[in-house]
Formats: C-alpha cells, structure tokens, sequence
C-alpha cells in the first residue's frame, strides 16, 4: 500500500470507530448511517485510493473541481454528491455527473436543475438544505432554505419532471440560536424530516454532521453524515 493509501484507511477506520461508537450509545445499528466522504480540494487520484477501500459515497462542494473528477473516475463504482451552494448557470454540468443534490435551497434552482435532468436523461436525488439560523425567508443568498418555507419547496422537488424528493440537509449553524449546539440543530432537522415525511413518506434521508460534529448527528437521528478533514486531512485551502 501506497503511503497516502494506508493514511486514507487508518482515517477511515478511526472515522469508523467513531460512527460505531456513536451508534451503540444511543442503540442505533451502524447500517442505518451511511458515511459519505467529502473530496473536495483533494485530487482524483484520492478518489480513487477511498474507492479501493470500499468508499461508495463522495462528495464535492465546487463544479469546477468536481466535473474534472467525477470525469476521471467515471470507472469507479461511486455515488457523487453535490453539497456545495449551486448557482444556475452549473446546474447542467452538475446534473451530467451527480447522483444526489443535497443544496437544493430555492424554486429557480428546482426548475433548472429539473430542466437539466430531463435534457441529460438522468433522475436526480434531492435534499432540501434547511438553514436553521435563517428568521423566516433570509435565507437568500447564504444557502439553505428557511424552515417555514420547507414544505413548499418540498412539494416543488416532488412535482419536478427529473427529479426525485429525498430528504433534508443541514449544516450546524455558527449563529443564530443554535450556535454552538449542533445536537439541538440536528434535532430539529430531524423533526422537520419527519413532519416532511407525512406529505412525502419517500423522503427519509436525514444529512447531517461533518467531522467534527458526527457524534451528535448520528444521536439526533442523521442517516448520511459528510465527513471530510476526519478522512483526508486538513484542506490545503478553504473550500
Ligand atoms: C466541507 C463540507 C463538509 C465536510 O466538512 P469536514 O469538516 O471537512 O468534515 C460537509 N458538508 C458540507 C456541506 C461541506 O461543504
């Protein structure tokens, strides 16, 4: 192995440790939480050592830098998410490649990316990011969707021709009332899951927790965690 390789898989197993941990403190089963790895800022050759140790979930924040990528791994049996703020004009490229949107956070981002997945024959999984420390309708521009506008872009997902209402995203909030309290957010993300779930029982994943917080995400209930600098380092630059 080379030395990045067994780098990669003594992060994975720590990483795994932790999702085991987590899991048997609060009685859940480990495959009830699916581990995704964030890549991005990593190169493609990264990629494709995680997919060598039996990572099947990826994730990338930037369409520049995950187009590239997914083209160079196109091999590699992988399920590529988009978790980063998405502007219309990288919808088409983002909807060739991705498997999963969890950033979908306005109705002009629905309708493009339902246009895009019609136009490239694909069926597109979506999250609705929920921004948890937005007041009612703020949320423009910062990502994330406002909690009281939840049920509405919701039913515009479930309408769109292409694609498919998966769930809901969230990342812990750094102000608001939930700052510093990630245990709390993912809570209340899983409440909305649920109350979302009574008008769209397909819409069961729950995407929740990064590294530093993956412990409390997987208590609240999370389904999908995204987990990067715990797997890959440190990023060499802010992504
Ligand atoms: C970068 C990123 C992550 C992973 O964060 P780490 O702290 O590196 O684990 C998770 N979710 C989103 C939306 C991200 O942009």
């Amino acid at each position: 192995m080379t030395d990045r390789k067994s780098e990669l898989a003594d992060n994975l197993a720590r990483v795994e440790e932790r999702i085991d941990a987590a899991c048997a403190a609060v009685g859940r089963q480990r495959s009830e939480v699916t581990l995704i790895v964030v890549t991005k800022t990593y190169p493609a050759d990264d990629v494709r050592l995680l997919s060598e140790l039996g990572v099947r979930e990826v994730a990338e924040n930037r369409d520049q830098d995950a187009a590239p990528k997914a083209a160079a791994c196109t091999d590699l049996l992988l399920r590529w998410h988009f978790v980063g703020q998405l502007q219309t004009n990288k919808v088409r490229s983002v909807a060739s490649y991705a498997d999963v949107v969890q950033s979908v956070d306005r109705k002009r981002l629905v309708n493009a990316l339902s246009t895009a997945a019609v136009r490239a024959g694909r069926e597109l999984d979506c999250l609705l990011q929920v921004a948890l420390d937005a007041e009612s309708g703020d949320a423009e521009g910062r990502g994330g969707v406002a909690p009281d506008r939840v049920d509405e872009l919701a039913d515009a997902v479930a309408e769109a021709e292409g694609l498919r209402l998966c769930g809901l995203m969230t990342v812990a909030p750094l102000v608001g009332p939930y700052a510093g309290r990630p245990r709390a957010a993912f809570e209340r993300l899983r409440e909305m899951s649920s109350s979302l779930r009574v008008a769209h029982p397909t819409a069961t994943m729950v995407s929740a927790g990064m590294s530093s917080d993956l412990e409390e995400a997987v208590a609240a209930g999370a389904t999908h965690l995204r987990v990067g600098t715990a797997v890959l380092g440190v990023r060499p630059r802010l992504g």
